[in-house]
This record gives C-alpha cells, sequence and structure tokens, in this order.
C-alpha cells in the first residue's frame, strides 16, 4: 500500500467540473474520494504541498515521435518518457514512422513492450498503409488487436482517396479515430517554407497553403461519407480554420490540432537560415497564426500537441534544403501555450487550457485518461501557471537539442507529474 494527498492546490479537472482549492488524494495508484478512505498507515502516506499550485489531471500529449524502433539516436521511448514526464505528461502517442514502420501487430507488439517500463504510459498509433507508402492499407483490424489508439501515416499523407476512404471506413468498423498529416504532394512539392514573402526573398522553395487545405477538405468530405472521426494533425492556416470551423458547426466528425510553434512564430523567422525554424508543416504568415488563435478561442480546434520530432545535431547542421523538418516540443510545450494562450494573448483560461490537454483528447482517442475521478488511475500534473523561467536547452530530458526555443523567458509551467501514484519528476 501507498497513499499520497497532494494538499491545499487548484484543483482543476474538467471532466468533473469541478475547479476548487481542496486536495487530491492516492491510494494504490488510484484517486480517492477523500483522506478518510485512505486505509495505509499514517506513516506511510507522503504529503505534497501544492499551496499556489494547480492541481490537474495528468496531461497527454497525443503527438509524439519517440523515434524507436529504428532511429534510438535522436530519442528512445525510455528518454521520450522521462521528457515527457519533465513537461508535465502522463500520456503521450507515439506516431509510426520509425523503422521498421509500425504497420504490423509484432512492431506494436515491440513498442508496448519497451513503454511497459518507462514512467509515463506510452500508447502507440499503427499506420494507414503499408511502409506508409500510401499504397496498400495496413492491416487496420490487427492492428486494433494489437492495441493501437489510432491509424495514421503521420510524416506522409495519404494521396488516393479512395484508399483513405476505405482506411476510414476500416477505422470506423474496429473503433479507431484516424489522424492525419494533411499534405497534398503535387502543391506542396518540394516547398520547404511557407508559400509567400519569405519564401520568394530568400529563394527557398515554397509550400502553400492550399496543399494543407486540399487535404483538410477531402478529410471533411470522408468524415462525413463514412460518419466516422478524422482528426487533423498539427494545422497552420487561416482556411484550414474556416473549413473545419464550417464542418464542425454540421456537426462533421472533425476536429483539429495546434502545436507551440505555429503560434509563437511566424515564417518571418527563417530568414537566418536555422533549420531549427524549419518544420512540417512549416511556420506561416501573422494572419494565419492570427487565426489559428481565433480558432482556438471558440473551440474550433480543439487539441494541443507538440509533434516532438527529436533530430539529432549532426542532421539538422546542414543547409536548409537537406535538413530534416521537425523541433523536439515536449519540454516547453505546455508552457508555451500557457504564456502565449492565457497569459499573453488572453485567448483562452487555464481551465479551457487543461480540457484542451485532458478531457479533449482522452474523448478522441477513447482513454481512460484526463480526469481526477475517484477510481481513475491517479495520473496527475501539477503546475505553476506563473512561475518564469528561461528555456535552456542544455539541461533537456530530451536525446535532442533541435529546439528554436532555447533562451525564451516563460510564463508558466509543469511543476511535477505524478503517474500511478508516484511522482515520476519534480522540479
Ligand atoms: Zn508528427
Amino acid at each position: 500500500m501507498s497513499a499520497t494527498i497532494v494538499r491545499n492546490g487548484r484543483v482543476i479537472d474538467p471532466a468533473n467540473k469541478r475547479d476548487e482549492v481542496g486536495d487530491v488524494c492516492i491510494e494504490d495508484g488510484k484517486i480517492v474520494a477523500s483522506k478518510a478512505e485512505i486505509r495505509s498507515p499514517k506513516s506511510e502516506i507522503e504529503e505534497v504541498d501544492a499551496s499556489g499550485l494547480i492541481v490537474a489531471p495528468g496531461l497527454i500529449d497525443i503527438h509524439v515521435h519517440l523515434r524507436q524502433p529504428g532511429f534510438g539516436h535522436k530519442e528512445t521511448i525510455e528518454s521520450g518518457a522521462r521528457t515527457a514526464a519533465a513537461g508535465g505528461f502522463t500520456t503521450i502517442v507515439c506516431m509510426p514512422n520509425t523503422s521498421p514502420v509500425a504497420d504490423n501487430p509484432s512492431t506494436i507488439a515491440w513498442i508496448k513492450n519497451r513503454a511497459a517500463g518507462v514512467c509515463v504510459n506510452v500508447l502507440p498509433t499503427g499506420a494507414i498503409s503499408k511502409g506508409l507508402a500510401g499504397e496498400e492499407l495496413a492491416p487496420i483490424g490487427s492492428l486494433a488487436q494489437a492495441g493501437v489508439v489510432a491509424i495514421t501515416d503521420d510524416g506522409h499523407c495519404v494521396q488516393n482517396h479512395e484508399l483513405m476512404r476505405r482506411a476510414v471506413e476500416y477505422a470506423r468498423m474496429v473503433g479507431v479515430p484516424v489522424l492525419d498529416d494533411c499534405r497534398d504532394y503535387n502543391l506542396v512539392g518540394s516547398g520547404v517554407v511557407n508559400e509567400g514573402y519569405w519564401s520568394t526573398l530568400l529563394g527557398l522553395p515554397g509550400w502553400p497553403a492550399a496543399g494543407e487545405e486540399v487535404i483538410v477538405m477531402r478529410n471533411i468530405l470522408l468524415a462525413e461519407l463514412c460518419d466516422h472521426q478524422i482528426h487533423c494533425l498539427h494545422l497552420t492556416t487561416a482556411g484550414s480554420v474556416r473549413l473545419l470551423r464550417e464542418a464542425r458547426a454540421r456537426g462533421v466528425k472533425i476536429s483539429g490540432e495546434v502545436c507551440p510553434h505555429h503560434i509563437a512564430l511566424t515564417d518571418e523567422a527563417i530568414q537566418n537560415f536555422d533549420t531549427n525554424y524549419k518544420m512540417n508543416p512549416p511556420l506561416r504568415a501573422q494572419a494565419d497564426v492570427d487565426a489559428l488563435l481565433d480558432g482556438i478561442a471558440d473551440g474550433t480546434l480543439s487539441i494541443l500537441a507538440s509533434d516532438h520530432a527529436p533530430h539529432a545535431d549532426f542532421e539538422k547542421e546542414v543547409e536548409f534544403d537537406a535538413a530534416p523538418f521537425g523541433i523536439i516540443g515536449l519540454e516547453t510545450e505546455l508552457s508555451l501555450f500557457l504564456h502565449l494562450l492565457v497569459h499573453k494573448h488572453r485567448k483562452i483560461d487555464t481551465v479551457r487550457l487543461i480540457e484542451m490537454y485532458t478531457v479533449e483528447p482522452a474523448r478522441l482517442l477513447k482513454l481512460e485518461a484526463g480526469t481526477l475521478s475517484v477510481g481513475a488511475p491517479a495520473d496527475v500534473t501539477l503546475l505553476d501557471p506563473d512561475l518564469e523561467w528561461t528555456v535552456r536547452a542544455d539541461e533537456f530530458q530530451s536525446a535532442s537539442r533541435n529546439s528554436p526555443f532555447n533562451g525564451w523567458r516563460l510564463k508558466g509551467r509543469a511543476v511535477r507529474t505524478i503517474v500511478g501514484g508516484k511522482t515520476v519528476w519534480s522540479l
């Protein structure tokens, strides 16, 4: 038996509409109703003082690249889990673009086996198409049986709409959502940055907004046709927000996600050719950032995620065109969103931010997580919304350092992460 009482914090549990100063009691890895329910001897009860802090359900990041199997020099499942804990996350969902690709039950079993011993909950996704090639469906039924929480070709995008339709139909049959990296290969071509003023000035191949929006539209039509949930990963353009807003108002099962870099930065940042500003999809113009912020404010964009994409220095330290896309994000995302959405732009309050990291992803993926209900797994995040700190990439838990936010001064961060009743990280 082991027990913990998290005392005197502002408990925000959006799933139960709870927002009050109080205690959260934990015994044997589960939330219990009150101190009176705890049967452990007094000497074995750990007390955590949460005065002045927010006590939230453990945060969930549904979009993380853990790089294993295959690319352990960038990140391992173990280092990625430590990174997540340091960012305040108790559950992370990993993408299938590994080597081998997670398009078969044995690779899923390998990932689950590795994930069993790490400090946070790691949930795998499976590929939509074999080898992420977009030509032949992966065995979606067997992947669901093996325990994937969603199917996605993230890092790639199925271009054949008929194949995608069948994927959505199979996903519906086995009860998992489809997550899509919305990108039309013909329109995007060899684009590496947003098509606009800066791509023209710098002579870099442009990636037009329509390259994303065409596939968002396709996904809306297929979600409607198949009556099944499609989630659009890392949206970046004003047009995508407009399309989603209209479709959601009609009740289409479509949702969208925002990553912190797409609201923290614009394509102006690429003028120094620093490859830590090269991401997929690319940084956009200010009008797009403004539309994303409005989309978050009115609920059109309902999920926040990092797209944590570790790369080694030697891979990023090449010319802009040749560098891989992506940045790490698990250790800065919560702070960036608190800083930008809650403090700076005042688009949402802390309660909604926590909801977007708990209730919304848990609903999308049908997870028993994201709540402090009695009997739920004791996954808890303590955060200080007003703590000011400076990002130091050399202090990251991640095996990689590819972050454009090194040196940024931010307001708000997680200070303790509890998984299954056990503190796995504290500041
Ligand atoms: Zn991704």
